[in-house]
């Protein structure tokens, strides 16, 4: 039986207020809604989504294109992350800098994002350089120069990233375990890449791979604004010229190899870092994101564990006298998402994974979600949602993930999708996906620990 404390009580009554609080604010929140956005498919095969707010003079755009992961091979593992920070050095009539310093004139700035999914590009400018911003992430999306001097300049910058990630344990443990949760595919392989294909990936393997995938038929561009939409198809279509390639409008489909399930047997880790912490991960792969129901049950079961103070995981552990650092988190992805529970550990390990098993076991079995439980952690999630997309950017952001993931769609009705969530809907993607027995872990001990 979990007991829960008076502040339970209190975030009941907290959060009810927020809500009386949204309902009353009715206007102000439909005046931010992502319910008008559209969706129009241009003859080169670009998913041009469009939402006008002409609230504030500024324009998002958010240009994503559909390569990642499931496109990899062994050898161009991270080969997007590569082509991110090139397209910033120019096309063959530009030097390095000269395409932050065009976008850096309109007053504002390029920034670029590479996911498992696929790739961005993004800023935001005042409404009336828009349709020049836009212009610029065209040409520079379009002809890229990939010099071998640029390859060889950003080749030491990507493997120090990759270094920076690495020295961060709760990092290093997630990444084995996404690994562990695809075996033998390219959609576990970390997206940055790895310090092997970086080194060794060639100026040929680069262009080949953006020649075939980097094609408009793989491009969804996002505008979110102050603009006027009757322009915007006629300035996407002149700014982005088709490349020759793939023209299948999504990535590669995976077909994971049979084998074996994956188990509890722990994969054990040891870091020669000094001063790192100890951890353990326990990692459930979820449904495709196109399961919008289920995705959506995972993302509230999450919250759920992940609750300050009254949540599940901070229950269990709180009886210890320094109770570690636990979170849990769910990552949606096209392919599968990624569930996990992080706890930090220098010693006891055995203890918490079991911890964590009963606390996911629990779930779907002998303590299902309460309405309380329920009720909170569907105010987070949507609570982070109408957040996230109340800004322009946020709100381009979210549509362009949405439709790399599994349709622009999915944010127009990820609200609606989590309020209709029943206790029900929750101990059934509890019992599908959260299996005890298809768990993967890892153990990351810090030396000498
Ligand atoms: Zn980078």
């Amino acid at each position: 039986m979990i007991k829960y404390a008076n502040g339970f009580r209190r975030w009941i009554f907290i959060a009810g207020a927020a809500l009386l609080l949204c309902i009353t604010m009715g206007d102000t929140c439909r005046a931010q809604s992502i319910q008008n956005a559209q969706l129009n498919i241009l003859p080169d095969g670009i998913r041009l989504i469009t939402l006008v707010r002409h609230n504030i003079p500024l324009v998002a755009i958010d240009v994503w294109i559909r390569a990642g992961n499931a496109d990899f091979t062994a050898q161009t593992c991270g080969v997007t992350h590569y082509i991110e920070h090139l397209i910033f050095k120019g096309t063959p009539a530009m030097k390095p800098g000269d395409l932050d310093k065009e976008i850096e004139d309109l007053g504002s700035e390029l920034n670029a994002g590479t996911l498992r999914d696929g790739v961005h590009f993004h800023t935001v400018v005042e409404s009336r350089y828009w349709q020049k911003a836009l212009a610029v992430i065209g040409n520079a999306l379009s002809n890229p120069a990939f010099r071998q001097q640029d390859i060889n300049t950003e080749r030491p910058v990507i493997l120090t990233e990759l270094l920076r990630d690495h020295s961060d344990p709760r990092r290093i443990v997630s990444d084995r375990l996404t690994e562990l949760l695809f075996p033998g595919n390219p959609y576990g392989m970390p997206y940055q890449g790895l310090a092997a294909t970086i080194s060794a990936m060639s100026q040929d393997q680069i262009v080949q791979f953006y020649h075939q995938y980097y094609t408009t038929h793989r491009m969804t561009v996002v505008l979110v604004g102050d603009f006027n939409p009757n322009e915007a198809k006629a300035t996407a279509e002149l700014v982005f010229q088709p490349i020759s390639g793939d023209t299948s409008p999504t990535t590669n489909t995976i077909t994971p190899p049979a084998g074996t399930p994956p188990n509890t047997d722990a994969i054990q880790l040891t870091t020669p870092e000094v001063g790192m912490s100890g951890e353990i991960g326990l990692g459930w792969k979820g449904p495709p994101a196109l399961d919008q129901k289920a995705d959506a049950a995972l993302d509230v079961l999450s919250e759920i564990l992940d609750l300050p103070r009254t949540g599940r995981l901070a229950l269990a552990f709180s009886s210890q006298q320094t109770p570690p650092n636990a979170t849990c988190r769910y990552i949606s992805e096209k392919e599968g998402g990624i569930f996990t529970v992080l706890v930090t550990a220098n010693s006891g390990f055995e203890s918490a994974r079991q911890k964590i098993i009963e606390v996911i076991g629990a779930l779907a079995n002998n303590q299902p979600p309460l309405p309380g439980e329920i009720f909170l952690a569907k105010q987070r999630v949507i609570g982070r949602f109408l957040y996230d997309t109340e800004t322009v950017g946020g709100a381009a952001r979210e549509l362009g993930i949405s439709d790399i993931l599994a349709g622009y769609q999915r944010s127009l009705d990820r609200v609606s999708v989590v309020n209709e969530l029943t206790e029900d809907d929750l101990v059934q993607a509890a019992q599908t996906y959260l299996n005890p027995a298809k768990a993967v872990c890892v153990e990351l001990r810090a030396s000498g620990g």
